[in-house]
């Protein structure tokens, strides 16, 4: 197998670092890639060349729309002509089975076109009504540019939360992928300037977050950073960006529930828990991972939940049938490991998986087999901490309100689901939920005009939607003063 070997991409070149982070498969253990490793002083050339593609405004920034929108079109074509190259990359350094792989490079296409056409419309105001001598304007001007930080769990679909908002908008931007999976950021930006999106409008320095990303949320030339990851290390982004008051995004962990009423359509409300809790292999922000399920009916649920789930089959990232792939490295996975044991001796019931699976050629990856604790109680660790792998808490309640209260006992508050088939409930429910997404009925589905983003310490800000374009904007009033009026009009018809 051929490794890949990449450079970091500052000004619409390839600028290849003696340091290199090399990334082995979390399937197969083989070596993937190798990726340069930037330095400050990279950091300080890719924001120089980001700088001078927004300050001139020739270049992107002053470019009418429709123009914009055009040239990320183009790109967006070229990733579509490329989507196998990208979901076998994808697939390969997440550890995710190939169809995921695919599916998120859709996605990301996906919210690039919705994108692509808000630059067509930002919006404005026009204040007409302040006196015949006055007139206001208010405009949304491009930020500038943008410091993005994008983790392992979903690298493109992550970025394209991000970047094409914030392209539409006007702004440039230096992007840091994670160190272990920087192959489809830094293809995508070379894809970019095939497409003929300007030199220095995307730049991409791969490298630590201790190293590139300090340098990134601590530079004076970023005007804002847009980060995904954990709510540990965006604390620490805020806290730096609060120096130069730099604006944040923030999308941040969560400890997302499912609720199940005893009125829901069960058959619907298993297929939905079981895609919620293994969804790339539990990697994911809005997981599903605790399960608050009515109690007259939750012996009949988890038994469901426990047959349904030994139809999940985990698979290399090759495999076209597998459901679930390894996690992200040998450390992730004996973190994992360490919560499901911390599961057993909290007391809570083991349902199924609880331990590491090696048959089926699986013996040199990092595969967790899906896990289901029943008796799960809110001060129990699986309650409160973010796992990030295929284990699902279940807990019971008897009321409406003892649900809510349950869903609600986290300090984060990404999403929620909500199944019954009582819409008066699920809408009063939904309103009594502290998350920035519930779902109804289903789990994790959604469409890009839908902004995305937390309550409480799962995040600041939104992405997706015109909202998540605005965030990439600054507010500017302009008054202006008309003078006397030229033509003095008699007031008769
Ligand atoms: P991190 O939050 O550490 O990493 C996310 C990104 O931030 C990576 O690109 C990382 O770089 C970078 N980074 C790390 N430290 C800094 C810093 N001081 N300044 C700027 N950038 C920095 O997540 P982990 O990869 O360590 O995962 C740990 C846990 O975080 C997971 O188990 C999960 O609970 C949660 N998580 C949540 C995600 C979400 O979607 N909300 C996504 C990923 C993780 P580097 O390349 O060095 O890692």
């Amino acid at each position: 197998m051929t490794v890949r070997e990449y450079g970091i991409w500052i000004g619409g070149e390839w600028v290849d670092k003696a340091s290199k982070v090399e990334r082995t498969s979390p399937a197969h253990g083989t070596l993937l890639a190798r990726f340069s490793e930037g330095a400050e002083e990279d950091v300080d050339a890719a924001v120089a060349a980001a700088r001078k593609a927004f300050d001139n405004r020739s270049i992107w920034s002053g470019l009418p729309g429709s123009e914009r929108a055009k040239a990320i079109s183009r790109w967006l074509d070229l990733i579509v002509r490329d989507t196998e190259k990208l979901a076998k990359i994808e697939a390969e350094e997440v550890g995710k089975p190939i169809r995921f792989g695919r599916g998120e490079t859709e996605w990301a296409v996906e919210l690039g076109r919705y994108a692509a056409a808000l630059a067509y419309q930002i919006p404005g105001d026009l204040v007409n009504n302040i006196g015949d001598a006055n007139l206001g304007l208010v405009t949304r001007e491009p930020r500038g540019v943008i410091g993005m930080i994008t983790p392992w769990n979903f690298p493109l679909v992550t970025l394209f939360q991000k970047l094409p908002f914030a392209l539409a908008a006007g702004c440039t931007a230096v992007i840091k992928p994670s160190e272990l999976t920087s192959g489809t950021t830094l293809e995508i930006a070379a894809l970019a300037k095939e497409a003929g999106i300007p030199d220095g409008v995307i730049n991409v320095v791969s490298g630590s977050g201790r190293t590139v990303g300090e340098a990134l949320t601590g530079h004076p030339g970023v005007d804002m950073i847009s980060f995904t990851g954990s709510t540990q290390v965006g604390k620490r982004i805020a806290q730096r960006c609060a120096e130069q008051m730099k604006r944040v995004g923030l999308e941040l962990g969560g400890k997302a529930a499912n609720i199940v009423f005893a009125d829901a359509d069960l058959d619907s409300a298993v297929d939905g828990v079981v895609f919620g809790y293994i969804l790339n292999q539990g990697e994911e922000c809005v997981q599903g991972t605790r399960l608050l399920v009515e109690e007259a009916i939750a012996e009949d649920f988890i038994k469901q939940l426990v047959d349904r789930s030994k139809k999940i089959r985990m698979g290399l990232p090759e495999d076209e049938q597998a459901d679930v792939g390894a996690l992200i490295h040998e450390q992730h996975m004996e973190k994992v490991l360490s919560y499901i044991k911390t599961g057993v001796d909290e007391g809570a019931k083991l349902e199924i998986g609880g331990g590491r699976l090696t048959d089926n050629g699986l013996g040199k990856g990092f595969y967790v087999a899906p896990t289901i604790f029943s008796g799960v109680t809110p001060e129990m660790t699986l309650f409160r901490d973010e796992i990030f792998g295929p284990v699902l808490a279940v807990t019971t309640f008897k009321s409406v309100e003892e649900a809510v209260a349950l869903a609600n006992d986290t300090k984060y508050g990404l999403g929620n689901g909500v199944w019954t088939k009582d819409i008066d409930k699920a809408i009063q429910v939904s309103r009594e939920l502290k998350s920035g997404t519930v779902y109804v009925n289903t789990f994790l589905e959604t469409s890009v005009q839908m902004p995305f983003g937390g309550f409480k310490e799962s995040g600041v800000g939104r992405e997706n939607g015109m909202d998540g374009l605005l965030e990439f904007t600054e507010v500017k009033s302009t008054f202006i003063k008309l003078g006397k009026r030229a033509l003095a009009l008699p007031h008769t018809v």
